[in-house]
This record gives C-alpha cells, structure tokens and sequence, in this order.
C-alpha cells in the first residue's frame, strides 16, 4: 500500500538533513506505529507525506498503491487516498462541521473525476457513521472545531477519516498531549476503522497509546532512520527500557 524507499529529505531554507534513509512498507490491512525520541524525524516524515511546504525531498520515493506520491499536490494526495488526521484540526469560525465534511468529501470525489455526493446520501451517510462512533448529532451543527474540547476535535478528526474512507491513515499524535480519555477515542477510532483495505500509519513517542491500538508493526526511527522493526513486543521493550539502546547503536 505505502511504499517508502531510502527517503531523504533537507529543510528547504536550511542546510540539514532530517530523514537520511527512511525504508518502510505499509500493508493494507495492517497498523503500523512509529516511535522515536524526540527529534528523530517521525513528524517530519508525515509532514513529507502530507505534502507540507519547507521540505526537499533530496532521494528516494514514495508510492501509495503504486502511484508515486511525492509529487503531488496535498488535494491530489487525498484523491488518491492518504489521509492526515493533523490535516484539518484547524479552527474554521462561521462554518458549519457539516458543511465543511461536506466540502471535503465533494472535492475528494471531484480530484477523482467522480461526482458530487447528493446532499441526501451525503446526511444519510454522516449520520450513520457520526452513530457508529458514538458522535453527538449536535456537534455536526457546529462550527468546525470552534470550542471543541481535545477529545471533541479527536472526535472530529476520526469523523472526517470515517467520512473520506482512506486507503492510507496517517496519525502523529506525538506532540498533542493525549490524556487518557482522548488515546482511548483515538484508539476505538482506529480500530472502528481498520480494515483489509486500509493502513494505518500510527507516529507516537508514547508506548500508551498502542496499549489501545495494538499495532501489527512497530518501528523505531531514531536519528532519521528506522533503525529497528520488530512486533507489539518492541513497543514494550521501549516501555521497559526507553530509547537508549537504539540511539546507541544509530
Ligand atoms: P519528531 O517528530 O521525531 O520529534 P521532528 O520531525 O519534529 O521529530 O524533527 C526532526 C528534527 O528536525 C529535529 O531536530 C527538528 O528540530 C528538526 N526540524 C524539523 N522541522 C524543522 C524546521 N522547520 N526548522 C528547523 N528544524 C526543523
Ligand atoms: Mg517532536
Ligand atoms: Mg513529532
């Protein structure tokens, strides 16, 4: 499904190379996680992934379902299946949660030459899925993010992955300060959602969070690179004896 190879990527404004190797399969149907200590390069991965501005890509490549993803436009990226769940946690005041899920899937089908969501099918489908993941009805009437509580916005974003129905999720939840009650949303929503069609590409630096998630894969990445991969049990190791061992030998 996700195909990185030998991923090398510099600050653009900057003279400094943050990943210098990065090798990593994802399968459908499989959860990978990323850990790492803190300046590994496991944000700036996912920002490489999303297309985020201020990073060259100096070697390697990048392939979902066998497109090459480097190259594309953010939009393109969600046409072609990717999702980020950092990528909307933005506030919009004066627009309706509705209306901008709405947008968002309209314009995902449009990017795949399909057409627009008839406004019945489309309140149909929300409603079923906002039922599903145990979603207030009332939060879909809100203005997108506007007063959400942590666990309302995780809420939120696991509403929008369910809505765009991605091949490929992507969660950095690194630096976001979960408390325990919005991991156990991230995690039931990851797991409501995982299917044989789907990956998930999980970046945490916190073993807690895949107490909830249990990942297939676990990756260590330090110093720009995935220096180890192992099972479920590699995320314990890290519990147990942090990351010392594997900056070490990095
Ligand atoms: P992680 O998510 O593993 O904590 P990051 O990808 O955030 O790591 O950062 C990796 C390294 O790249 C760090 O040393 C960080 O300071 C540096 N870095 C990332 N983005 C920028 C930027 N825009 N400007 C300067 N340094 C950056
Ligand atoms: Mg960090
Ligand atoms: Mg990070």
């Amino acid at each position: 499904m996700l195909e990185i190879k030998n991923l090398h990527v510099k600050l653009e404004e900057e003279d400094k190379q943050i990943l210098k190797g990065v090798d990593l399969t994802v399968e459908a149907g499989k959860v990978h996680a990323i850990m790492g200590p803190n300046g590994s390069g496991k944000s700036t991965l996912s920002y490489v992934l999303s297309g985020r501005e201020g990073y060259e890509v100096t070697d390697g490549s990048a392939t979902l379902l066998g497109e090459d993803i480097l190259d594309l436009e953010p939009e393109e990226r969600a046409a072609a299946g990717m999702f980020l769940a950092f990528q909307y946690p933005v506030e919009i005041p004066g627009v309706g949660n509705m209306t901008f899920l709405r947008s968002a899937v309209n314009a995902q089908r449009k990017a795949r030459g399909e057409e627009e969501m008839s406004s019945s099918d489309f309140l149909k489908e929300i409603r079923a899925k906002a039922k599903e993941l145990q979603i207030d009805a009332d939060m879909l009437k809100r203005p997108v993010n506007v007063g959400f509580s942590g666990g309302e916005k995780k809420r939120n974003e696991i509403l929008q992955m369910a809505m765009l129905a991605p091949k490929l999720c992507i969660l950095d939840e690194t630096d976001s300060g979960l408390d325990v009650d919005a991991m156990k949303l991230v995690s039931e929503g990851v797991n409501a959602l995982r299917s044989p069609d789907r990956g998930f590409l999980v970046i945490t630096h916190y073993q807690r969070l895949l107490d909830h998630i249990k990942p297939d894969v676990v990756h260590i990445m330090s110093d720009g690179k995935i220096v180890k991969t192992g099972g479920p049990e590699l995320a314990l190791e890290v519990e147990n004896n942090g990351y010392a061992e594997f900056q070490e030998t990095a």
